[in-house]
């Protein structure tokens, strides 16, 4: 699966609705301190189900929606939107029929967070599991934060094999597990 582009609208600083095209290949974000950068990571982590607001260095999820600015007021509502290629056809079975996956988490204040993929809602769980089996995802290696290497050096074994496996794309299968144990 290829990530083709990312839409956001009141999510953080992106108080208007902004659109990013993700061409195949290297994609750089540049621009000065302060200007968003973290951010658009940041809503891709949470567009792929991320639940600790401390990871999106917030205090509560509810801090992800534009805060409001000197001559802005704030918002109640953030939209993160992330479309995906599936042509190669690797997505989990209930969504692999489509060729171009839809993904939208929004967020209304003290209400919490809803899932769509391609109009239909779903489960955290579902898009969790889907970005998960691509070893991607918002706990995903193919995330590193400022200051998560050093984490990573310092890991004790279990958690490093934890992201091992993450790596290699397993992390969806013990997710299920786990879920299927709770049953
Ligand atoms: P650096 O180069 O320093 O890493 P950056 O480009 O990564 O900077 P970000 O951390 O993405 O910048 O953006 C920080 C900006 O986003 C700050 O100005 C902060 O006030 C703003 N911001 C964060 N959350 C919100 C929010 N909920 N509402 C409005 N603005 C927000
Ligand atoms: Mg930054």
């Amino acid at each position: 699966m290829q990530f083709t582009r990312l839409r956001l609208r009141g999510f953080k600083s992106f108080v208007d609705p902004a659109e990013l095209v993700i061409e195949p290949g290297m994609t750089g974000i540049v621009g000065p301190n302060g200007c968003g950068k973290s951010n658009l990571v940041e809503a891709l982590r949470w567009v792929m189900g991320e639940t600790s607001a401390k990871r999106m260095r917030g205090g509560e999820m509810d801090d992800v929606i534009f805060a409001g600015s000197s001559r802005r007021p704030s918002h109640n509502l953030a939209e993160v939107a992330l479309n995906l290629d599936n042509g190669s056809r690797t997505a989990p079975a209930q969504f692999n029929e489509m060729a171009e996956l839809d993904v939208v988490r929004r967020i209304e204040r003290d209400k919490g967070s809803t899932y769509r993929v391609n109009g239909r809602e779903v489960r955290a769980r579902d898009v969790q599991l889907l970005f998960a089996d691509q070893a991607t995802g918002a706990n995903s290696t193919a995330l590193v934060s400022q200051g998560r290497i050093g984490h990573i050096i310092n890991a004790k074994p279990a958690e490093r094999r934890h992201l091992l496996e993450e790596a290699a794309g397993i992390g969806g299968l013990h997710s299920r597990r786990h879920e299927a144990e709770l049953r």
